[in-house]
């Protein structure tokens, strides 16, 4: 039987598409494609699942963070735990970089989001090298000084698992179906009108995508959309629909802290109500998470020249020799700090603006290019998504806040520069 929608991908982004179809149309016949076993399996259960409410320059991502935050902690709010845990954010700063982003951080200030610490403020309640002048190796290795912390306040980490079960199961009692362990190799096109005749559709014929082919038959369906993250390119390519987005690879390493100062690290007193390290993104851009939950430290740092790959195999080298060397050097109290655990997923990378791509083609809507901030941004992309597939002009957030719904469009894109990018 034919779907009204099938979504192709039950990561962040095509599970709250599907739910704000369902919540637009009760009715409507949706079913959900994935790969793998369950929901959240890729990208998603891979990411380190940080959030920042409104803690970009951008207007556009500011919109998309702030709403998708809020509607989460409100869904905690309202009884269903999503892990969620506001320990803020700490971008270190050097005085060079604090001052290519003073006025937008002044500004957020005013209205409330983040405070700004100064070096001096930050030493009472941080244990770590704040200068390295005159120490070459640190010149070597790019790591600058720390003279600024921005703190952010509706800022943390959840658990991307329980957001993905929220929706599949929110999905399921509303009718939606799920079909696992099941992969889409071709994305079919037919004539809107066939006229029976050798070939078709030929150029001139107006064509719409009328469902997928899968290593268990051919499913077909009035609307498809197209979240499948990392490996979306590899479905849209052979039909010359480009989602100017890439796959990367990106690795997150786990350490367990063993002496009494990495334990005192993990547990630094004075930014939150939880007693805990916040989310701190260092000067080189590494970042730390602080699990509470499992007491371990989370590293992390994407690197540039990498190349676009659906490859997510983690390199344990990785961590020796580009992230243990520099975080020593901040954190002297994290010396011999070995790998525990490591795992690697896919960011879709839009290199043109750095900011999520969703647009429809025909009876199609693709979802992708939400990079490092899929979770943090994933309710406000799946309303977009959700109001192209009913060719509604604009989305309405989280709030009611409404967001034209090709905003995120790859032809005509004008989207402001985002200058937080970490
Ligand atoms: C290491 C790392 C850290 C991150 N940290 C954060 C963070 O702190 N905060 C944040 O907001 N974001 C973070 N992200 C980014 C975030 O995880 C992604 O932006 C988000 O998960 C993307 O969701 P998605 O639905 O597009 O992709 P995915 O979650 O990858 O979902 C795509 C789904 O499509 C399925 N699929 C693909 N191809 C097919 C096919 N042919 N047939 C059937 N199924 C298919 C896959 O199995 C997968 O389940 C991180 C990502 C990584 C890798």
């Amino acid at each position: 039987m034919d779907y009204d929608v099938l979504v192709v991908g039950a990561g962040i982004l095509g599970l709250a598409t599907a739910y704000h179809v369902l919540e637009k149309d009760p009715k409507a016949r949706v079913l959900i494609v994935d790969k793998m076993g369950d929901v959240g399996q890729g990208a998603t259960a891979k990411s380190a699942a940080c959030f920042r409410a409104g803690l970009f320059t951008s207007h556009t991502n500011r919109l998309l963070s702030y709403t998708s935050v809020s509607f989460y902690i409100d869904i905690q709010k309202e009884g269903t735990d999503l892990g969620i845990k506001q320990v803020g954010y700490l971008i270190l700063r050097s005085e060079d970089q604090f001052k290519e982003i003073a006025d937008v951080s002044q500004q957020l200030e005013r209205e409330g989001m983040l405070r700004i610490y100064k070096k001096d403020e930050l030493k009472k309640l941080l244990k770590m090298n704040f200068e390295f002048d005159g120490d070459e190796e640190a010149e070597i290795l790019g790591v600058k000084n720390v003279d600024y912390g921005l703190f952010g306040y509706k800022c943390g980490y959840m658990d991307a698992d329980k957001l993905a079960f929220y929706y599949r199961d929110e999905i399921k009692s509303r009718g939606g179906e799920f079909l696992f362990n099941t992969t889409v190799k071709k994305i079919l096109v037919e004539p809107e009108e066939r006229l029976g005749i050798p070939r078709e559709p030929r150029a001139w014929q107006k064509v719409k995508f009328s469902g997928v082919e899968t290593n268990k038959g051919v499913l077909k369906a009035k609307q498809l959309v197209i979240a499948a993250g990392g490996w979306t390119a590899q479905l849209l390519d052979p039909l010359g629909i480009d989602c100017i987005s890439k796959p990367k690879k990106r690795q997150i390493f786990t350490i367990r802290p063993r002496t009494d100062e990495q334990k005192a690290l993990l547990y630094t007193q004075g930014f939150n109500e939880e007693g805990i390290l916040p989310f701190t993104i260092l000067p080189t851009e590494h970042y730390i998470r602080a699990d509470e939950r499992d007491g371990t430290f989370w590293l992390c740092l994407s690197d540039e020249i990498r190349p676009f790959s659906t490859d997510e195999e983690p390199e344990e080298n990785y961590y020796y020799d580009n992230i243990y060397p520099i975080i020593v050097k901040y954190f002297p109290q994290l010396e011999g700090a070995r790998v525990d655990n490591m795992w690697a997923g896919l960011y879709m990378i839009n290199s043109v603006d750095h900011n999520p791509v969703v647009f429809k083609r025909a009876n199609m809507v693709v979802a992708t290019g939400a990079s490092g901030s899929g979770i943090l941004k994933g309710d406000a992309i799946g309303r977009i998504a959700a109001a192209l597939l009913f060719d509604e002009p604009y989305a309405e957030l989280y709030g009611g806040e409404k967001i034209p719904s090709d905003k995120l469009e790859v032809v005509g894109r004008a989207l402001e520069e985002e200058k937080f990018v970490f």
